[in-house]
């Protein structure tokens, strides 16, 4: 059932699906029940909604065509991996890295890759200090986030570890437009240019999500992030 429709929903967002992809994210779901049962993973478990609110909603700028071959890509705040490991099953290309403070959640997605055979680099730190280190300085192609915190601090976290001419991309409500006008001085600071928020659709859904593409057009000043609990308390 899992299949089916992660198959059908993609192709129905004009993304092909293989079936090895396809087996992939049926794994993933029966580990994600199985994990939910050790710790605090999701509130979303009932098959069909995870599909699309974890699932297909993390495809949608491999559907929409905003992620290029080859791309290093971090998800920040993955949390039980969204967006970052549907975006890597569906796209194998990819070299990503998980970023999360949690450790446990991390501990089940190196189970999680293991089972699917898929390869990604683990970090366990908190975002502001993932961003000031050396080796992750303005080093990634795209930068990813959804259900992490409001713009301005988001960009904060993300915006230091893309280098330039490299994406930062967060899925927002319907408010994503608002939300990035009302971070225009943050996104200026940081060395970032916002792309008009474009909306997606879920297949069979009425929700109305958007994405956030902010391109990364200075180098971002030294002294972001603030140290960790800054963007998020005091937001630029
Ligand atoms: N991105 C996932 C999703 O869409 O389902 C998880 C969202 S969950 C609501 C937020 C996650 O972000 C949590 O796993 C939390 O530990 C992580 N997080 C929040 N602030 C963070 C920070 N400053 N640095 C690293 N991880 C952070």
């Amino acid at each position: 059932m899992i299949a089916q429709r992660v198959r059908e929903g993609a192709a129905a967002m004009g993304l092909a699906l293989g079936e090895e992809a396809a087996g992939r994210f049926a794994r993933y779901y029966d580990l994600l029940v199985e994990g939910n049962a050790r710790m605090n993973l999701t509130t979303v478990l009932e098959p069909e909604e995870a599909v699309d609110r974890h699932f297909l909603d993390s495809l949608a700028p491999v559907a929409l065509g905003m992620i290029p071959e080859g791309a290093t890509v971090v998800d920040v705040g993955t949390g039980a991996g969204f967006p970052g490991l549907p975006l890597l099953i569906s796209r194998p290309d990819l070299r990503l890295t998980l970023v999360d403070a949690l450790a446990k959640r991390l501990n089940f997605l190196r189970g999680v890759l293991d089972a699917l055979g898929l390869e990604a680099e683990i970090v366990h730190m908190r975002a502001e200090d993932f961003s000031r280190r050396v080796e992750y300085r303005e080093a990634f192609d795209l930068a990813v986030a959804r259900a992490v915190a409001p713009v301005s601090p988001l960009m904060e976290y993300l915006l230091p570890c893309v280098r330039k001419g490299g994406v930062a991309l967060c899925w927002k409500g319907p408010e994503g437009e608002r939300e990035a006008q009302d971070a225009r001085k943050a996104i200026f600071l940081l060395g970032g240019k916002a792309r008009p928020a474009v909306e997606y659709a879920v297949p069979n859904r009425d929700w109305r999500h958007t994405l956030l593409a902010v391109d990364k057009v200075a180098s971002t000043p030294k002294s972001y992030p603030r140290k960790a609990g800054t963007p998020s308390k005091s937001p630029l």
